[in-house]
């Protein structure tokens, strides 16, 4: 599994971070961005709970 963050929509809620730390990374400006190249499988959850609980609906699963 991959994710990504659409810096478009992402409006620096953090809500992301707080769920899965070991994925997000904040820059400057708060707005998140993905720290893996692939989610490791024991956080897939942790990525699924990220994506569930974007308010801006940012972050989006790339399956392969
Ligand atoms: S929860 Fe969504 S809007 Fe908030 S920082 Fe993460 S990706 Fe951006």
């Amino acid at each position: 599994m991959r994710i990504r963050v659409d810096p478009d929509k992402c409006e620096g809620h953090a809500r992301c971070i707080a769920l899965a730390a070991d994925l997000f990374d904040v820059d400057d400006y708060g707005l998140s961005s993905v720290k893996v190249d692939v989610v490791p499988s024991h956080l897939e959850h942790a990525a699924r709970l990220a994506v569930a609980n974007c308010p801006e609906y940012a972050i989006e699963i790339v399956e392969e």
